[in-house]
């Protein structure tokens, strides 16, 4: 089965967005971008330029000027600055505290928006279907998606899954920094008056709070084949 056509995926953080969008894109032969991991990258960018996250021009003039790639296979999707792997870095707790004001002020997000649109375009023409995640898929970046999907979580159990991960990573975490820090992004990314995080409104909400993976891929899957996204074909020839 091959996926045509764009799935927008989005939602707060630790819905299991990520994991779900790669092991879907991977499931459907499809790409898969991580929008977020490109908000990430420019939060570096302005870290490591020393610019004050409230200062609106500096930050878009660092995301202006900064050099970054980001890959679109969903085995090992690389982000790169100024040509160093930072794929480890853009998931630290600095650019956790600060991706969120950086993400807020339009100029970043006119910039990132026509990016992500463009490389959209691109594996779109190279392999048929993407799945993309992020906050503002289907209401901004992919407004003509034929599938929107909204996940969500309770924030206990967002909080659970970011610790995990944090753990996982190596990283230091409680359940109670999680929280903390999952309830603050949520805040910030959904009052912003910049594309704040909202679901489409032609969006299928999924509540992924007691559902593992497998059965959101499943639930997913269906979704993408009901909607007759899924072309059985191309798998025979390939
Ligand atoms: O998805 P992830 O948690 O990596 O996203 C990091 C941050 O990037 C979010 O908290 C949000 O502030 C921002 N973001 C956004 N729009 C997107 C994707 C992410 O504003 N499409």
């Amino acid at each position: 089965m091959t996926l045509r056509g764009v799935v927008a995926l989005d939602g707060p953080s630790g819905t299991g967005k990520t994991t779900v969008a790669r092991k879907l894109a991977e499931r459907l032969s499809a790409g898969y971008l991580d929008t977020g991991a490109m908000y990430r990258v420019i939060t570096l960018a302005v870290l490591r330029a020393g610019v004050d996250v409230t200062d609106a021009d500096a930050v878009t003039a660092v995301a202006r000027d900064a050099v970054f790639t980001i890959g679109t296979t969903p085995v090992r999707p690389s982000v790169t600055l100024a040509g160093e792997d930072v794929a480890a870095e853009i998931r630290g707790p600095e650019v956790n505290h600060a991706v969120s004001p950086v993400s807020a002020v339009p100029g970043v997000r006119e910039l990132l928006v026509a990016r992500q649109r463009r490389i959209i375009g691109e594996v779109l023409a190279e392999v048929g279907g993407v799945v993309v995640e992020g906050r503002d898929i289907g209401t901004v970046v992919a407004p003509d998606s034929p599938l929107k999907i909204f996940l969500t979580a309770s924030a206990e159990i967002r909080a659970a899954r970011r610790s995990a991960q944090d753990t996982a990573a190596g990283r230091e975490s409680t359940h109670a920094d999680a929280l903390a820090s999952v309830d603050r992004r949520d805040r910030l990314d959904s009052s912003r008056s910049a594309s704040p995080l909202r679901a489409a409104e032609d969006a299928v909400h999924l509540d992924t709070s007691e559902l593992d993976i497998d059965q959101v891929l499943v639930a997913l899957s269906e979704l993408a084949s009901r909607r007759g996204l899924l072309d059985c074909a191309a798998e025979a020839t390939r």
